[in-house]
């Protein structure tokens, strides 16, 4: 890895295709492949990501929201791209840049057709959400019939897949839920296909159901975090690679004596001589002030520094007492030697949640080693 002279996030692009064949080996050659690249592609950079899943061959890619479809198709994006969670205001956006809606509820499916109306089109691709228990978005058995007739009855729209959600796909404790998920699953694609006279793509695996549940691939399968390098479980860890790495510099180090404190509101005091190293990352880069208070630490030279006190807005203090360093030397927050799902653990959150907290203030870099 490269030396950085400011807080940078690097990007390995061998290391996301690393993980792009990983996961394809799990699946039949037939099945297709849509990249999940929605938050900043995983707070990675998406343009960037997209660009390579595309070299790569996956089949489609996803976002949450509208305005990041807009961004990929902006930048010369041309694979097929599922809006997870289009808002009826967007929807004129959405038919704009020929990104795919999920459909999830009456309201937004009806609220989709006069839209697609509005705008002339004929068979415009739309993904229908079903709802098999995690009960956050999606359409429900009652809703099957309803789903066929108005597709039927308006030229405006073709429904290309159907899909559904697993709410612990990671969880070994849930199997049984999650096999019910399936069940449930199969079920209702099967009421909408009979009703519908054709058959749409199916899928329902994210990266922990790839890897736990392969038999319910159907046609399709989502994968995120899995992409980006983590896999739910330490033995896939393993055989993925981290594709962000997070460093940053030492700015300067201070003696603190005895009875002296670090940072805002005295959050630190020693009791003995301490020394400590100020780094130009904080809460407004995304690490939150749960990591504060010895919680979270970075590495340096090899050795693990706390933070001390509070992170601050744009800096936080860490413990290199026992660590010879100078300034200028550098810190590392996560990457590949040092997972991002550790760094997450020691704050009780997931490796989704500091990936996707890197803000746009941090510097990005790409390699391919
Ligand atoms: C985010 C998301 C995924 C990707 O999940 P990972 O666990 O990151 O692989 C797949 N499907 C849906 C509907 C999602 O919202």
């Amino acid at each position: 890895m490269s030396k950085v002279g400011e807080t940078t996030l690097t990007l390995n692009l061998l290391a996301l295709e690393h993980n792009y064949n990983y996961l394809r080996a799990k699946i039949e050659p037939e099945t297709k492949f849509l990249g999940v690249v929605k938050a900043f592609a995983y707070g990675s950079d998406t343009v960037t990501i997209a660009r390579k899943l595309e070299q790569l061959g996956a089949d489609y890619l996803a976002v949450a929201y509208v305005s990041e479809g807009v961004l990929l198709r902006e930048a010369g994006i041309q694979l097929p791209i599922l809006v997870l969670h289009p808002l009826a205001s967007n929807f004129e956006d959405l038919i704009a840049h020929h990104l795919e809606p999920s459909l999830y509820s009456r309201n937004i499916l009806n609220r989709f057709l006069e839209a697609a109306n509005a705008k002339n089109q004929k068979d415009y691709p739309i993904h229908i959400k079903f709802n098999t228990g995690l009960n956050r978005l999606g359409f429900s058995e009652a809703d099957v019939n309803f789903i066929a007739e108005e597709t039927k009855r308006s030229e405006c729209i073709r429904i290309v897949s159907c899909f559904s959600h697993l709410a612990a796909s990671e969880d070994i404790n849930e199997r049984d839920f999650s096999l019910n998920q399936i069940a449930s699953f199969k079920n209702l694609s099967g009421a909408l296909m009979d009703t519908l006279g054709y058959a749409p793509m199916r899928h329902m695996l994210n990266t922990s159901g790839i890897l736990n549940y392969p038999e319910a691939q159907f046609e399709m399968v989502r994968s995120g975090i899995g992409l980006y390098g983590y896999g739910n479980q330490a033995k896939v860890d393993e055989q993925l690679r981290p594709v962000a790495s997070l460093k940053t510099i030492i700015s300067q180090i201070h003696e603190i004596g005895a009875n002296q404190s670090v940072g805002y509101n005295r959050a630190f005091k020693s009791s003995h001589n301490i020394k400590s190293a100020t780094l130009p990352i904080g809460h407004a880069d995304g690490i939150g002030r749960q990591y504060g208070k010895g919680k979270g630490f970075v590495t340096i030279n090899g050795k693990k520094a706390p933070i001390l006190g509070n992170v601050c807005m744009d800096m936080i203090m860490v413990d290199v007492t026992e660590i010879d360093c100078k300034e200028g030397d550098e810190a590392i927050v996560f990457g590949p030697n040092k997972s991002a799902e550790n760094f997450a653990a020691t704050a009780n959150t997931i490796s989704y949640e500091i990936l996707t907290a890197i803000s746009q203030r941090v510097k990005r870099e790409v390699i391919n080693t």
